[in-house]
């Protein structure tokens, strides 16, 4: 394939954007090269700057669930925008997605609208602290949780991409108050707790890690870490800002059967655009500003261009009874089929799948924290990522990072994926 206007593009970019991108992750630093320049998208294809089609396994790192340019989220906005873009006042979609959400996943009675992920997460965190009085956090090594400073401590995503897992402007004092913790390893987290006895306002978790490649919970992990919590008077934040609205309508609580006390949601819940929440019962929910003494706020919350795209998706995923049924098979078979061809041609390799997230490692070893994450072999990757780029295949550019399957894919591009898939690993 060729890249020529994608690289063009990306030397003046630089010029005047540090690394030429407006996120790091998008800088192919990982994997080598220059990114590629989109110019459209429609369903399960990208089309970039020099014409080239490839099929996306990233779908903008999760919200595109049900493909780009999806019609009824399109036409909603379009339709909003006509009669003004922001107003800085309360609008009855607002109230519409919000009833949705409630209804849609379990354990909340309130949600409150903000502009990203990293908003939704440093907003729960907040209000954990506020509502229990304490000030230290529990994280997991290798969860991203956004870029707020509590959460730059072994960040996976492209904080390991770059091998970076404390940013400097992060200061001792912030740094002091987060406590890190084994992803699947509930003996860990309840020496920390025992340790720091009375301390701890909340456990932050992404229920299905996503952001060291995906690992999937334990058995009985998630619910050892809901009874540690209400035993010892915790908050348990599932950050579903990738498996809300994605492993089921009622997210990863709903899949789990385990409940959270705030659930901090972006991407699919803003249909591709700017949107994050975060949601709890009413007790929790009642302790932020103008309820309580919680403060958080934002100019551009629940913005009626984002509600609408919300509300779209949320809708068309609300009325489809067998979408997420529909994206677990479409997954599996993918993984079936690379699976297959990677063992065929002897690569060493984990596949860790769950519902529509999916990722190869290439190591023999289960991958079930960062540590067993980060021994996979980044050349191998780095040559499985351009190989498959030739091919037309997009995945994202980085082993720390899941692959989201879209609705959009037919089995006609799962094959081809496959078979793709097949060639490159012949010459790994
Ligand atoms: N939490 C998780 C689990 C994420 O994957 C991300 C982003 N990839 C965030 C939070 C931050 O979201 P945003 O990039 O919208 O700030």
């Amino acid at each position: 394939m060729i890249y020529k206007r994608s690289s063009a593009l990306f030397a003046e970019a630089e010029k005047v954007i540090p690394g030429g991108v407006n996120s790091p992750v998008r800088a192919f630093k990982g994997v080598g090269g220059t990114p590629i320049f989109v110019k459209e998208a429609k369903g399960a294809y990208l089309y970039d700057e020099d014409d080239n089609r490839l099929i996306d396994y990233i779908n903008s790192w999760g919200p595109m669930i049900l493909g780009h340019a999806f019609e009824p989220v399109v036409n909603a906005v379009i339709e909003k925008a006509r009669k003004g873009t922001s107003f800085g006042m309360p609008t009855e979609i607002e109230t519409e997605i919000a009833e949705l959400a409630v209804a849609m996943v379990p354990n909340i009675d309130k949600i409150r609208f903000v502009n990203s992920g990293t908003e939704a997460c440093m907003s729960a965190v907040r209000l954990a602290r506020g509502f229990t009085g304490k000030d230290k956090i529990i994280k997991f090594a290798g969860c991203y949780h956004g870029h707020s400073d509590s959460f730059l401590i072994q960040a996976g995503s492209g904080a390991s991409t770059f091998g970076v897992p404390n940013s400097p402007g992060v200061t001792q004092g912030t740094a002091k108050d987060t406590l890190l913790a084994r992803y699947n390893d509930a003996e860990h987290v309840a020496a920390l707790i025992e340790a720091n006895k009375d301390e701890i306002a909340c456990i932050i978790i992404e229920p299905v890690a996503g952001n060291m490649g995906c690992v999937p919970p334990k058995e009985g992990f998630l619910q050892t870490l809901r009874d540690l919590c209400t035993s010892n008077d915790i908050l348990l934040i599932f950050d579903e800002v990738m498996t809300g609205f994605r492993l089921a309508k009622g997210g990863a609580q709903a899949r789990f059967g385990i409940a959270a006390d705030i659930v901090c949601f972006g991407k699919v819940i803003g249909g591709g655009l700017p949107v994050g929440a975060f949601a709890a019962r009413n007790e929790i929910m009642n302790h932020l500003a103008p309820l309580g003494p919680v403060y958080q706020a934002g100019t551009l919350s629940g913005n009626p261009l984002a509600m609408a795209a919300g509300l779209a998706m949320l809708t068309s995923l609300n009325n489809d009874d067998e979408v997420f049924n529909r994206l677990e098979e479409k997954t599996k078979y993918l993984h079936t089929g690379i699976a297959k061809v990677l063992t065929e041609n002897n690569v060493t390799h984990t596949i860790n799948r769950v519902g529509s997230m999916i990722s190869v490692h290439f190591d023999a070893a289960e991958v079930v924290d960062f540590e067993s994450a980060a021994k996979g072999n980044n050349d191998t990757f780095k040559a499985f990522f351009h190989g498959l780029l030739n091919e037309g295949i997009y995945i994202a550019p980085s082993a720390f990072e899941t692959w989201f399957i879209t609705d959009a894919l037919t089995y006609e591009d799962l094959d081809v994926t496959s078979k793709a898939v097949d060639k490159v690993s012949k010459s790994l």
